[in-house]
């Protein structure tokens, strides 16, 4: 057995380390050929026409919303369950942030609420969405694309969870998560605990040749070296810088580690479908823990269960070494937020979610053993 099992972990082969080592050995540290090829592989892994790869999820975001003119006037609806980035994004930009709850059963935004809020201001108030695939568990964008396109909405899909998952449409059609048929953008992270580990790392995918050059060129100051798009050319040398942007690049070593865990993706996702499975079979029968609720397109990042004792639960697995986490606090509790003037009550599903949620033992070397050793400990704090 592992000295300890953590919630999501990332697996690094021979191969990526060899990956790794040859780039290092090349001509090219930052951007070199393998940004490239990493965004081709990765769009054609995810379905959709463009890619670009960025320094990490949150600057993938940021991008997003610069690209979509996000600022003070700017009026945003995401989830309260989700990482906090999906709604700083806004804030960097000087944009507000609101807040749909969630629905009790899949966890992710509440639609008929998203509904209810867009239509309880004038027309015009509202911007964007940014709805998130938690947990893997893929939103439903073609109903969240009706609802914006009646309200003139751009939608940036937060896919970090959901590489490789999806949903069926109405004309039950296969739509992977981040594609970018129904929303404007979508964004990824390789943070480690993420399906494809980069150490830092994340990619911003979309259909819009436009917002493709704009964030190509946002990622690297607002500079672009594209003749086509300068203004002027004096010759070799010359570049534009057109409007501020950041330096948001990836090194090519990370998009050549990116590209070799690419290669795994497929068969560390079935890996975690097996996993959901085995929690599913183990815990069928135990009337303390709820299960989620889950489609075939789920992609599982996280395997999410309630209890009533989660404090206690999770105090007890951390005593037999397993780290079981909590995702998400609901960010409009978070102290930032509440100065903004969000506060407690605010989203009663999204807080009674939290006060239940466990996100037990989840990555693709997870061995059985050690799931086991996970469900027996989990049995035996409830055979109390
Ligand atoms: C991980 C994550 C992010 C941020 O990604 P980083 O690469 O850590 O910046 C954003 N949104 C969600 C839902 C995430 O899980």
């Amino acid at each position: 057995m592992n000295s300890t099992i953590p919630y999501g972990k990332q697996h690094i082969s021979q191969s990526d380390i060899d990956a790794v080592v040859a780039t290092l050995q090349s001509d090219y540290l930052t951007q070199g050929p393998k940004v490239q090829e990493f965004e081709e592989k990765f769009a054609q892994y995810i379905g959709s026409k463009y890619a670009v790869a960025v320094a990490n999820g949150t600057a993938a975001l940021h991008l997003c919303a610069l690209a979509l003119n996000v600022d003070e006037n700017t009026n945003v609806i995401t989830t309260p369950i989700t990482f906090s980035a999906s709604a700083n994004c806004i804030k960097y930009c000087g944009g507000n942030v609101f807040f749909a709850d969630i629905d009790a059963e899949t966890f992710l935004i509440d639609i008929e609420k998203l509904k209810a809020l867009i239509q309880s201001k004038p027309k015009g108030f509202f911007s964007g969405i940014v709805p998130v695939d938690f947990a893997g568990n893929a939103v439903n964008l073609e109903a969240i694309k009706a609802i914006a396109n009646e309200h003139n909405l751009w939608i940036i899909e937060d896919a970090c969870h959901s590489p490789g998952g999806y949903f069926m449409d109405s004309k039950n059609n296969k739509q992977n998560c981040g594609n970018s048929v129904f929303a404007d953008l979508a964004i990824f992270s390789f943070h480690p605990v993420k399906h494809i580990a980069c150490g830092e790392g994340g990619m911003i995918t979309t259909n819009d040749e436009a917002l493709y050059n704009r964030l190509l060129k946002l990622r690297t100051h607002g500079i672009t070296k594209n003749p086509a798009l300068m203004h002027e050319n004096h010759g070799g040398w010359y570049m534009e810088m057109q409007e501020l942007g950041y330096n948001y690049r990836i090194p090519d070593m990370l998009c050549a580690l990116g590209i070799s865990q690419l290669q795994r993706a497929n068969e560390g996702l079935q890996r975690r479908k097996e996993i959901a499975k085995v929690y599913d079979e183990a815990f069928a029968s135990n009337t303390n823990i709820v299960t989620p609720k889950y489609d075939a397109g789920h992609a599982f990042h996280l395997y999410v269960i309630q209890i009533e004792d989660r404090l206690d639960l999770y105090n007890f697995l951390k005593e037999n070494k397993i780290y079981a986490q909590v995702h998400y606090i609901p960010v409009h509790t978070m102290p930032y937020y509440k100065n903004l003037g969000f506060k407690q009550g605010d989203f009663p599903l999204a807080e009674a979610y939290y006060s239940k949620c466990l996100s037990l033992p989840m990555y693709p070397t997870l061995t059985k053993e050690d799931q086991q050793y996970v469900i027996d400990c989990i049995n035996k704090f409830y055979a109390k």
